[in-house]
C-alpha cells in the first residue's frame, strides 16, 4: 500500500522584509495508514509548517508532496478544500470553536462545506466517542478546556477523515484534561485512523508509535516505536472540487448572517440607517406618486379629455400677450369645432365674513362650465351640500352671488351653514346661495378655499378687468380635441394678424397634453428626490461596506477555521456576501415601513390615498439586493482571499 504522505525534499522560507527564515530545508518524511505519529522539537524548529504542509493549510515552496499516493503539487484552490473538507481533521491548540455556539452546532459545521447536508445523528455520534454524549447542548463558554478539545476532536471526525492533524492539542490543557485528549486520540488510532501531532512535550510524545524530532528546519531523528496499526484502506481517488451552492449551505450561510447581524443589534441598526432613509424616501414618493396618478385618472372624466385650454404664453424677455374677450369671440367666430367656449377669470383674494379672513380663490366663467360641472357630478346632491348655481339671467344683471365651496364655508361659517349667508370679496358684500363639495383636483392640495361668482360680477365689479386668466374650450369629443388645437390656433393667429414665420403668441394645451406635462414636471420633482435619495443610499452602501469590512477583520480567525475545515473561498465570499445582502434587505424593508409612514403622513396633507404596489416592494428589496452584493463585494472579497494559516494566526 501507497504511504497516506509522502513528503520529498520539501522547503519553506518565510520572508520578513529582507530578513528570511528557512522554516523547512529540504525534508522528507512519509507517514503510512494507521500510524500515530508526533512532530517534536524545540519552538522554531518548523513543526507547524510542516503539518500545514501536510494538512494542505499552506504549500511548500520546493519538493512534492504525495498524498495517498497522488501527487498534489498542480491541485487547484477547490480541490485543496474539497481535500481539507473529506479526507483531513484538523485540530488546533487553542480549540477554534465557534462562540455561543452548541457542542452540536460545532460539530456540524465542517458538513456545511461537504454540500451533503448536516447529519445530526453522525454528530451525536462523534460527540458519543469523545465522551460528551452528556453535552451536545452546551455552548462553546460553558464548556472545559478539556471538554472543548474534545468537541473540536468530534468535530474533525465527522466527515470520516483518512488522518487527524493536531497542532499542539494538549497545549492549553492541565494535566487531567491532558490524559483524556489524549486518549481519545490513541483509541481514535486504535480504530485504524492515522494521527499526526505536533508537540514540544516529551511526555504527549512518549505516547505516540513514532517521533519525528525537528531542529532547525531539518528532521533529526525518527523514532518508530510500534509498527502501524491495521488501517482502513485510503481512499484511491482524491475528491473533486464541489460546484455550486447546495440548499443546506445556503441557508446554514443565511443564519450564520442573521445570527451576526442580530449579535451586533446597535451597530447594524446604525448601518442601515442610510439604506433606511434612502429607501424610505423613494418609497413615500413612489407612493405617493402612484396615488396620485391613480386619483387623477379617476377623476378624469369623458368630458375632460375634450377640454383645450388657451392661455397666455410666458416666454423670456417679453411680457406675455394677455387674453382679452376679442380672442373668446375669435374663437366662437372661427372654430367650428368647439361645442363650449368658456372666458375663465380666476384671482386670490381675501373673502371675508365677520371677522373672519380667508385668502380664497375666485373663479368665474361666462360660458357657465363650472356650474354645468359641479351639476353634472352631482356636487349639490351629496348630502350635507346645498344651494344652487347662478342663472345666465344673474350673470347679465352682475348680481352679488356666490357659491363657495366647503373648505371656504367651514372657515367662513361655524356651523357651515353657509347658505343664505353675507360675505365680502374686496370690500363687496356677496349673498351665499350655494356650497359645493370640493372639486377632487382642488382636495389633492389639502381643500383651498374657493369661491365662484358671475363672470360679469367678476369683470366689472370685482376684478375691473376682463384680462383673461384662461381661455376653456371644449371640443365635440376627445377625438377631436387635437384638431380642434390646431383650428383654435389658427383662428388666434389670424385675429392677432400674426406673420406666418412668427411664433405662436397664446398657449394652446388640450387636456392630454396637459396632463402629460403635469406628468413630466412630476417626473422632474422625482429625479430631484430620486438623487436625493440616491445620496443616502451611496452613503448607506459606503456604511455597509465599512461594518462589513469590521466584521471581516473581527472574523478572521473563523474564516481561516472554516477555511480550514473545507470552506471553498468562494464559500467564505458568498457567507460576507449574503451578510451584506441581509443587512441591506433589513435596511430595505425598514425604509418600506418608513415610506409608508411618510406616505401616510402626507396623505394628512395632500389629500391622496398612498398606493403600496407590488413593483414598489420588489423595487426596494431589488434595490437593496444591488447595494448590498456592490457593496459588500470587496470586503467579502477580502475575506475570500485571505490566506487560512494567517487567518488562524491573526491576533
Ligand atoms: P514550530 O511549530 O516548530 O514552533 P513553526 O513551523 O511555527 O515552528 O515556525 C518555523 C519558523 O518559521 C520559525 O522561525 C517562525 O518564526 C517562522 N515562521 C513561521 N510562520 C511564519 C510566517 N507566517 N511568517 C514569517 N515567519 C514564519
Amino acid at each position: 500500500m501507497a504511504p497516506l504522505i509522502e513528503i520529498k525534499e520539501v522547503s519553506k522560507t518565510y520572508s520578513i522584509g529582507a530578513f528570511r527564515v528557512e522554516a523547512l530545508k529540504r525534508v522528507s518524511i512519509s507517514v503510512e495508514p494507521g500510524e500515530f505519529v508526533s512532530l517534536v522539537g524545540p519552538s522554531g524548529s518548523g513543526k507547524s509548517t510542516l503539518l500545514h504542509i501536510m494538512g494542505f493549510l499552506d504549500r511548500p515552496d520546493s519538493g512534492e508532496y504525495c498524498f495517498a499516493g497522488h501527487p498534489t503539487a498542480s491541485l487547484g484552490e477547490g480541490r485543496l478544500a474539497a481535500i481539507r473538507s473529506r479526507m483531513v481533521g484538523f485540530i488546533f491548540q487553542s480549540f477554534h470553536l465557534l462562540k455561543r455556539t452548541t457542542a452540536r452546532d460545532n460539530v456540524l459545521l465542517p458538513m456545511v462545506y461537504t454540500g451533503l447536508g448536516a447529519d445530526s445523528q453522525k454528530a451525536l455520534e462523534c460527540l458519543r466517542i469523545v465522551g460528551l454524549s452528556d453535552r451536545v447542548k452546551h455552548k462553546s463558554n460553558e464548556l472545559s478546556g478539556g471538554q472543548c478539545q474534545r468537541v473540536a476532536i468530534a468535530r474533525s471526525l465527522v466527515n470520516d477523515p483518512l488522518v487527524i492533524m493536531a497542532d499542539e492539542p494538549t497545549g492549553n490543557l492541565d494535566a487531567v484534561s491532558r490524559a483524556e485528549v489524549m486518549q481519545v486520540l490513541k483509541d481514535l488510532n486504535a480504530r485504524g485512523l492515522t494521527v499526526v501531532i505536533v508537540t514540544h512535550d516529551d511526555e504527549i510524545s512518549a505516547m505516540t508509535d513514532r517521533v519525528v524530532r525537528l531542529k532547525d528546519g531539518v528532521i533529526v531523528s525518527d523514532e518508530r516505536r510500534r509498527s502501524p496499526r491495521p488501517a482502513a484502506a485510503a481512499a484511491s481517488a482524491l475528491p473533486q472540487a464541489r460546484l455550486g451552492f447546495s440548499p443546506s449551505e445556503f441557508w446554514e450561510q443565511l443564519k450564520v448572517a442573521f445570527k451576526s447581524i442580530w449579535s451586533h443589534k446597535m451597530r447594524s441598526a446604525l448601518t442601515v440607517l442610510g439604506i433606511l432613509i434612502g429607501v424610505g424616501a423613494i418609497i413615500s414618493l413612489m407612493t405617493i406618486s402612484e396615488g396620485f396618478m391613480k386619483n387623477m385618472l379617476m377623476n378624469t372624466s369623458a368630458d375632460d379629455a375634450k377640454k383645450v385650454y388657451v392661455t397666455p404664453r410666458y416666454s423670456r424677455g417679453r411680457n406675455p400677450r394677455q387674453l382679452a374677450m376679442s380672442d373668446v369671440e375669435a374663437i366662437r367666430a372661427g372654430v367650428p369645432l368647439a361645442e363650449n367656449v368658456s372666458p375663465m377669470l380666476s384671482r386670490t383674494l381675501t373673502v371675508s365674513a365677520g371677522d373672519k379672513h380667508v385668502s380664497t380663490t375666485i373663479n368665474s366663467d361666462e360660458g357657465y362650465e363650472t356650474g354645468r360641472q359641479l351639476a353634472d357630478r352631482k356636487f349639490f346632491k351629496n348630502s350635507g351640500v346645498q344651494g344652487r348655481f347662478f342663472t345666465p339671467a344673474e350673470n347679465l344683471s352682475r348680481a352679488r352671488l356666490a357659491v363657495i365651496n366647503q373648505t371656504l364655508a367651514k372657515r367662513l361659517f361655524e356651523d357651515g351653514d353657509a347658505v343664505g349667508g353675507e360675505l365680502r370679496i374686496n370690500g363687496i358684500a356677496f349673498t351665499v346661495v350655494g356650497v359645493a363639495e370640493d372639486i377632487k383636483a382642488e382636495s389633492l392640495f389639502g381643500g383651498r378655499p374657493t369661491a365662484y361668482i358671475p363672470f360679469n360680477t367678476a369683470a366689472k365689479r370685482v376684478f375691473g378687468t376682463t384680462r383673461l386668466t384662461y381661455i376653456e374650450v371644449a371640443a365635440r369629443s376627445p377625438e377631436e380635441a387635437p384638431e380642434t388645437r390646431t383650428q383654435i390656433l389658427t383662428a388666434l393667429r389670424a385675429a392677432h394678424g400674426l406673420r406666418e414665420d412668427a411664433d405662436d403668441d397664446v398657449e394652446v394645451n388640450t387636456f392630454e397634453a396637459s396632463i402629460n406635462m403635469f406628468k413630466s414636471m412630476m417626473g422632474k420633482v422625482s429625479m430631484v428626490v430620486y438623487s436625493i435619495a440616491g445620496i443616502s443610499l451611496l452613503v448607506g452602501g459606503i456604511g455597509i461596506m465599512n461594518i462589513m469590512l469590521v466584521s471581516v477583520t473581527e472574523r478572521t480567525r473563523e474564516i481561516g477555521l472554516r477555511k480550514a475545515l473545507g470552506a471553498r473561498n468562494t464559500d467564505i465570499l458568498s457567507q460576507f456576501l449574503i451578510e451584506a445582502v441581509a443587512l441591506c434587505v433589513v435596511g430595505g424593508g425598514l425604509g418600506i415601513g418608513l415610506g409608508l409612514t411618510l406616505g401616510w403622513a402626507a396623505s394628512v396633507f395632500i389629500k391622496v390615498q398612498p398606493e403600496l404596489t407590488f413593483r414598489t416592494i420588489a423595487f426596494a428589496f431589488g434595490f437593496s439586493t444591488v447595494i448590498g452584493v456592490a457593496f459588500g463585494f470587496w470586503p467579502a472579497l477580502r475575506a475570500a482571499m485571505l490566506d487560512p494559516i494567517e487567518a488562524l494566526r491573526y491576533e
